[in-house]
């Protein structure tokens, strides 16, 4: 089970960053993605906002219900040796080989429906692992 570990800090600072379209919704973060024009969608020009429920507190409570809630099950499979602990501090693009590389521990584990299942829900985007984390950390 890949568990992408994440400082706190670094977590608000993802999360404080994001800047949504108002017209078509597309999501920008000012350090990863940022917009070509500060403001102003790439997509349809379209004004970007914070989400009201992107402050600082709403983000601090949302990672300490998370932490609350994901903290068992990580003890959980700690104790079952099957925690692999990815460092999230890095990229996507730096994370991804030991993310695999954990998921096929997890993947010797399942039954073959299960990793058609896998295999559906990654696809070939290179963000399939957030996909991955949802499906398979908060399960
Ligand atoms: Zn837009």
């Amino acid at each position: 089970m890949p568990y992408i570990k994440v400082p706190e800090d670094v977590l608000l600072a993802r999360l404080a960053g994001r800047w949504t379209c108002r017209k078509c919704g597309a999501m920008y973060h000012q350090l990863y993605s940022p917009p070509q024009q500060a403001g102003v969608c790439d997509r349809c020009g379209g004004e970007l906002y914070q989400r009201s429920d992107d402050t600082p507190e709403t983000q601090q409570h949302r990672i300490q219900v998370y932490f609350e809630q994901t903290a068992p099950l990580i003890d959980y499979y700690r104790k079952k040796g099957l925690l692999v602990e990815v460092d999230g501090r890095f990229g996507i693009d730096e994370i991804q080989p030991s993310c695999w590389a954990s998921c096929r521990v997890m993947i010797t584990l399942k039954s073959e429906h299960e990793l058609v299942l896998m295999r559906e829900a990654a696809g070939s985007s290179p963000r399939c692992w957030l996909r991955f984390r949802r499906q398979w950390l908060l399960a």
